[in-house]
């Protein structure tokens, strides 16, 4: 009799081990899919030319008086340095 009931119980924290299981895997594909990896953040700069901003790592860079200045292109750039600010 008692043994039945240690048998049961075992049986019962299996069911729950194997229920757990399932859930933690829905849990994380759950996570996976309503978090959009394809859109890391990115710092954006600011084009001191043409005045708008773009991604760092898409700007062209110019140091000037210890300070570091973005450009969206070349153009904005050769137009900076001529206008010797
Ligand atoms: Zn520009």
């Amino acid at each position: 009799m008692l043994l039945r009931l240690i048998f049961l119980l075992l049986l019962f924290y299996l069911v729950f081990l194997v229920v757990r299981f399932f859930q933690s895997l829905g849990k994380s594909t759950g996570r996976s899919r309503h978090q959009p990896d394809s859109l890391p953040r990115k710092a954006m700069v600011k084009d001191e030319v043409c005045d708008i901003y773009i991604p760092e790592d898409e700007a062209l860079k110019e140091n000037r008086n210890g300070r570091v200045y973005y450009f969206c292109s070349e153009d904005c750039r050769k137009k900076f340095l001529n206008s010797g600010k």
